[in-house]
C-alpha cells in the first residue's frame, strides 16, 4: 500500500478538531489497509514505531532534516533555516519548498507504508560513528521517492510531531468499527489494550480473527501493564463511604511508580508511563535478583532515602537517578527503596483478578522468605474501619515523610488502566497541613520580562477534559521557579511550539505570545478554586460565562515527567474539589 494514501488522510485530519470526522477518517483507512500491515499503519497513525512500552526513538534534530531538505531540494541550508524561522514547523517547509520536485526527479519509485516502516526503522536503529551520515543517506532517498505531501508527514514522522490530535480512545473507536462493525466492541479492546499496551497488535489479531480473540488477551511477562489508578477523596469519613466495611490504609509515597517484571534471573522495570527504566537502578535489581520465585510482575514505588536517617526524600531527589552515565555513582550517592503494594502475576498466575487483599497477603507470604536486605519493603499497610484511625493513620504517615495515604477497597481486583474508587488517595487537605496538588498541561506562555528576557514569563496551564478530549485553560502560573528549573522548562517548551493555539485547547479570549501543543505537564498548588470569565474549565457548569481557576497557582518545582497531557487533573476532578470547598 502507498504511503501517499496515508499523507492524503492525515491532511485531511488535520483540517478537523471533529471526534467523529477523525473516527471517520481513521474507519476508512484502515478498511483499506493489507491485513498484514494493520499494526504498521497503526504505529505510524500514533506517531510511533511500535508498542507504547518499545516504540523506538529516532533520534533525529532539526539541523540534519534542513541538510537533507537542502539536499533534496537544492536549496542552501540557509534559506531552509529562513523558511523554518518564518513557518515554525519543518514538515511544512519541506510541503512549501519540495513541490513539483516529484517530477524533476528521474528516478523515483512509489514509497509503500511496508518500505516507509522499514527505513524509519533502520534510521532509529543505526548507531555509532558514521550513523549521522548513515541516517542522512536514508532521509534523502525517503524524500526523493516522495511528493510533497509525502515529504511533508515523513518529516513530522522523523521529528515526532505528527499531532494529528487523536487520542487512544478514538483509534480505539475506529478500529471497532472497522473490523466489529459496532463501536461498542470498544470496550473490550480497551481491556485489551490496558493488559497489552499495544494498540497495532491488538488491530492486527482482530483483522485477523475475532473479537474472541481479543478477550483472550491476557497480561505477559515483559509487557508492561497500564497501572490501576487512584480517585481523589478529601476527607476520611469520604472514603469509608465508598467501601463498605473495613479497608485497607496503605502510606502513599512521593517517589516513582516502578511494575517489576522477572522471570528467573531476568528482570525488567517500567515506570507509570510503560517506559523501561530497568537500567537506572541496578542496586534494586541486584536486591530482586535475591528473590527465588518462579516468575512474577509486581508493583511498588520507588523513593529515594537520606541515607543517614533513613526518612524519606522528595521526588526531586529520585529524579536525579534519571541518568545515563556514572549510574553506579549516582546510587551511591542517592540511595532508594521500593515499596511493593501490589502483585499482579504470581507463578505462571494472572492475579489481577484475586481480591486486593489476597494480593497482599501473597506478597506477604513471598517475601517473608527472602533475603531482599532494606531496599525492598512491604508498603506500610493497616486495617481501618473508622474516622479516627484513618486519621490517626494519616499523621502517622505524614510524619514519616508521605504525602498522604491510599485507602484501598481489600475486595477490589486490579483492573488495569482504570481510575475507579477502589483505590483512593488522600493527601492532608482537610487538616490543613497540606493541600493537595494538580497536574496541569502547559499550553501557551508570555514572553518573560525583566530577569526572564529570553525565557517564557507567565504560563498559561489547562486540564483535561476527558469526555471530549480537549484541554481547558485554568490558570496563568509564574511563582515557584527557579532560574535553573525555568531553563529547563522553556527548553523542553521550544521542542513543542506551534503557530496558533492547539485545535485540542479550548482557550475563550486569552492571547498568548507563544502556543505549545500540550505536552509538558507540572504539578501546582493553589489554596482554593474560584470562578473566573477568563478560563475555560467547567465553563458554565456553575454560571452562565464563568470557568473555573486556581487563585495564587504555584509550581511545586516538579516537572510530572511521568504523565503525559491525558493524565492531567482532569475538568471532572476540579468541579470535584470546587464543589468540596463550598461543603
Ligand atoms: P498523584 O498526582 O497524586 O501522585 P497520580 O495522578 O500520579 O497521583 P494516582 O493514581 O492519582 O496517580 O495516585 C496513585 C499514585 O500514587 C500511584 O501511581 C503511585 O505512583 C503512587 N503511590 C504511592 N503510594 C502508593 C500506594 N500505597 N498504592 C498505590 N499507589 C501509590
Amino acid at each position: 500500500m502507498n504511503f501517499l494514501e496515508l499523507a492524503e488522510t492525515f491532511a485531511m485530519m488535520e483540517k478537523t478538531t471533529s471526534r467523529l470526522e477523525l473516527t471517520d477518517h481513521l474507519v476508512s483507512i484502515l478498511k483499506k489497509t493489507p491485513t498484514d500491515i494493520i499494526d504498521k499503519l497503526v504505529y505510524l497513525i500514533q506517531g510511533k514505531l511500535g508498542p507504547d512500552y518499545e516504540s523506538s526513538d529516532l533520534g533525529i534534530a532539526d539541523k540534519l532534516i534542513i541538510k537533507s531538505l537542502s539536499l533534496v531540494s537544492g536549496h542552501s541550508p540557509a534559506y531552509i533555516q529562513n523558511k523554518y524561522s518564518d513557518i515554525g514547523d519543518l514538515g511544512e517547509v519541506a510541503y512549501n519548498i519540495l513541490t513539483n520536485k516529484i517530477q524533476t526527479t528521474l528516478i523515483h519509485q512509489l514509497l509503500t507504508i511496508e518500505y516507509l516502516f522499514e527505513t524509519l526503522l533502520k534510521i532509529a536503529n543505526t548507531s555509532g560513528t558514521g550513523s549521522l551520515d548513515v541516517k542522512l543517506r536514508f532521509i534523502v532517498s525517503l524524500l526523493n521517492n516522495s511528493s510533497n505531501l509525502e515529504a511533508k508527514f515523513i518529516v513530522k514522522l522523523i521529528l515526532g510531531n505528527l499531532r494529528l490530535g487523536i487520542a487512544n480512545f478514538t483509534l480505539l473507536d475506529a478500529i471497532s468499527l472497522t473490523f466489529t462493525g459496532e463501536k461498542k466492541n470498544r470496550r473490550i479492546l480497551e481491556r485489551a489494550y490496558n493488559v497489552s499496551s499495544d494498540l497495532g497488535k491488538i488491530a492486527l489479531i482482530l483483522s485477523k480473527g475475532s473479537i474472541e480473540d481479543i478477550q483472550s488477551i491476557s497480561i505477559s511477562l515483559f509487557i508492561p501493564i497500564r497501572p490501576m489508578l487512584a480517585e481523589r477523596v478529601s476527607n476520611p469519613s469520604e472514603a469509608l463511604e465508598k467501601i463498605n466495611g473495613d479497608a485497607l490504609a496503605e502510606f502513599k509515597i512521593d517517589g516513582e511508580r516502578i511494575q517489576i517484571h522477572k522471570k528467573g534471573k531476568k528482570i525488567e522495570l517500567f515506570t507509570r508511563s510503560l517506559e523501561n527504566v530497568t537500567s537506572n537502578f541496578p542496586d534494586i535489581l541486584s536486591a530482586l535478583d535475591e528473590i527465588e520465585t518462579k516468575d512474577l510482575i509486581a508493583e511498588g514505588e520507588v523513593v529515594a532515602i537520606d541515607p543517614a536517617t533513613k526518612k524519606y526524600l522528595p521526588f526531586q531527589a529520585l529524579m536525579r537517578r534519571r541518568r545515563k552515565y556514572n549510574i553506579q555513582q549516582i546510587t551511591l550517592d542517592y540511595p532508594v527503596i521500593l515499596n511493593l503494594f501490589d502483585l499482579l502475576y504470581y507463578n505462571g498466575l494472572d492475579k489481577t483478578h484475586v481480591p486486593l487483599s489476597e494480593r497482599r497477603r501473597l506478597l506477604e507470604e513471598i517475601f517473608s522468605t527472602q533475603k531482599t536486605g532494606d531496599k525492598i519493603i512491604l508498603i506500610d499497610q493497616i486495617k481501618v474501619s473508622r474516622i479516627d484511625e484513618i486519621e490517626n493513620y494519616t499523621e502517622k504517615a505524614l510524619k514519616n515523610g508521605c504525602e498522604g495515604i491510599m485507602v484501598k477497597n481489600p475486595n477490589s481486583q486490579y483492573r488495569a488502566g482504570a481510575r475507579e474508587w477502589a483505590w483512593m488517595k488522600l493527601k492532608k487537605e482537610y487538616s490543613g497541613e497540606v493541600t493537595d496538588s494538580v497536574d496541569l498541561v502547559i499550553v501557551g506562555a508570555l514572553h518573560g520580562k525583566g530577569r526572564r528576557v529570553g525565557k517564557y514569563g507567565a504560563l498559561l496551564l489547562a486540564t483535561y477534559d476527558a469526555e471530549r478530549d480537549v484541554f481547558c485553560t485554568i490558570c496563568k502560573v509564574g511563582t515557584g521557579f527557579t532560574d535553573n528549573v525555568l531553563i529547563d522548562i522553556t527548553d523542553k517548551l521550544n521542542m513543542h511550539v506551534i503557530k496558533h493555539k492547539h485545535s485540542r485547547v479550548e482557550s475563550g479570549n486569552t492571547k498568548m505570545d507563544t502556543w505549545f501543543e500540550p505536552k509538558i505537564v507540572l504539578e501546582i498548588l493553589s489554596p482554593e478554586i474560584t470562578l473566573s470569565p477568563v478560563y475555560t474549565t467547567a465553563i458554565n457548569r456553575i454560571k452562565s460565562g464563568y470557568g473555573l481557576a486556581l487563585r495564587f497557582p504555584k509550581f511545586t518545582g516538579k516537572i510530572r515527567e511521568d504523565k503525559s497531557a491525558e493524565d492531567a487533573t482532569t475538568v471532572k476532578d476540579i468541579f470535584e474539589i470546587y464543589r468540596s470547598q463550598l461543603k
